[in-house]
């Protein structure tokens, strides 16, 4: 059976970094393996820079021509540190990459945002296979390059594309599975029936390599991180962090869907249909204990867990006349927000206001707030961090609001989440024991 493993950005930032591919791979070429590989360290975030720059009226001007050389040398870079004098051959298909990255860029620079970003930024993780897949078979493991534009179909939703299963599925089989050679492919990356690239969203990487799994009715899907597997809260913004070594596909969604960035929420869905386990190891300490994440859900109220969203932005919708905020009008602003593309990290309602916390994206937040505006009474705050806490105690609660208000508050039986002003929450969190 398959194995399918994922490496995200930090573990092929640099040339050391995809050295250390070849040991974690070859251990496992006892099986079937389809590896899927994100864009190199933070190429994603530069490609999104290098679009902004070229819409925002400085089209095809310096900074977007500084941008892409800087990005076509950071790649050059790392083909001279993995084959030195012998990187020319390589070289010149990442400029071939790099070339058809700018034509695409000039074909689709006109048209809507979300379908320019799919032409241009799924070459991020085009470069990182090609160079990932040369270091692999000049190691001598045997690997095929493939593109996952011709196997994860999706519709055209640019950015965040939906899944057309049973074509992908096709593919998949069609393409992959037995094989002794590794498979290595995209994540991230798909493309329409009609021959267009698609994303399906920011950190969907992890998200592709289920669906592959999925597909190959595979053993396990590893995802290899920078962090030993998934912890109670992120390691890096809480100093008692502690790892969870088993958890269930319900909790980890809650968890993944509430904001913790380990994992893409939608992973997990297509593992759990398959009952496929969910293994999150380091790849810096590939010997340590991993997390495992499968159906046993004994575990999952072990440790409250902690989520912070930064960047929220609070709005208060209430009515001009003074009447109810009831069914209809809380239909009439969540359609609002459907219609604007603007999900809600926090909804809650009263007789008179209606509640609602969101990322601060402007571009989709200021049509929503113009809208609301036209016909209720809007107060909207800014510079706010909102925190998740699942299977909390009433005193874990209070200690860890403690000198802070409390902007909006939403609570069920298993999770609590509470609002704060950013300035009034600690640089380095801690959960009281
Ligand atoms: P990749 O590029 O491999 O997908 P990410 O940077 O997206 O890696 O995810 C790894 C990071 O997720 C860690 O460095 C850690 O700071 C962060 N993180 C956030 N929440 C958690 C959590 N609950 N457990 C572990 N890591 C977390
Ligand atoms: N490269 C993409 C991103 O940075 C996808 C991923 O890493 O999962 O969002
Ligand atoms: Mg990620």
């Amino acid at each position: 059976m398959t194995t399918v493993f994922k490496f995200g950005g930090a573990s092929i930032k640099n040339a050391d970094a995809i050295r250390h591919l070849t040991p974690l791979i070859e251990a496992h070429r006892d099986r079937p393996l389809v590896v899927v590989v994100s864009a190199m360290g933070k190429t994603t975030n530069a490609l999104e820079a290098l679009l902004a720059d070229a819409r925002d009226g400085n089209r095809g001007g310096d900074g977007y021509q500084e941008r892409l050389a800087s990005l076509k040398a950071s790649h050059r870079e790392v083909a001279d540190a993995l084959f030195g004098g012998e990187a020319d051959s390589l070289k010149s298909r990442l400029d071939a990459l790099f070339d058809e990255l700018d034509e695409q860029h000039r074909h689709y620079r006109d048209s809507p945002y979300p379908e320019h970003y799919d032409q241009t930024v799924c070459y991020g993780e085009l470069l990182s296979t090609t160079l990932v897949a040369e270091w692999l078979n000049r190691q001598g493991v045997e690997t095929e390059w493939l593109d996952a534009r011709e196997l994860i179909i999706t519709d055209e939703q640019h950015q965040d594309a939906n899944l057309n299963w049973s074509a992908t599925t096709d593919a998949i089989r069609k393409r992959a599975g037995g094989e002794d050679r590794v498979l290595l492919t995209q994540g991230f990356i798909g493309g329409t029936s009609g021959g267009a690239s698609t994303t399906l969203g920011r950190e969907g990487s992890d998200f592709s390599a289920a669906i592959f799994a999925h597909c190959l009715d595979a053993a396990e899907v590893v995802i290899w991180k920078d962090v030993p597997g998934l912890f109670n809260a992120d390691p890096r913004r809480f100093d008692n962090a502690v790892q969870l070594k088993r958890l269930s596909y319900a909790e980890t969604i809650e968890l993944a869907w509430h904001g913790a960035k380990v994992i893409h929420p939608k992973t997990l869905g297509p593992l759990k249909q398959k009952a496929i386990p969910l293994t999150v190891r380091s790849f810096e300490t590939p010997d340590a204990p991993p997390s495992v994440i499968d159906a046993d859900t004994r575990f999952d109220t072990e440790h409250p867990s902690c989520i912070l969203r930064d960047d929220q932005v609070l709005l208060e919708v209430k009515s001009k006349d003074f009447s109810f905020m009831d069914e209809p009008r809380q239909h009439d602003i969540l359609g609002r927000l459907v219609e604007a593309g603007v999900h809600a990290n926090l909804i809650d309602g009263s007789a008179m206001q209606f509640t609602l916390c969101c990322d601060n994206k402007p571009e989709r937040l200021q049509p929503l707030t113009d809208s609301l505006d036209a016909d209720y009474a809007l107060e909207r705050q800014e510079g706010l961090t909102l925190l998740t806490v699942r299977h909390p105690s009433e005193s874990l609660l209070e200690r860890l609001s403690e000198g802070r208000d409390i902007l909006a508050e939403r609570r069920n039986a298993t999770t609590t989440q509470r609002l704060f002003r950013t300035d009034e929450c600690p640089e380095t969190w801690h959960i009281p024991d």
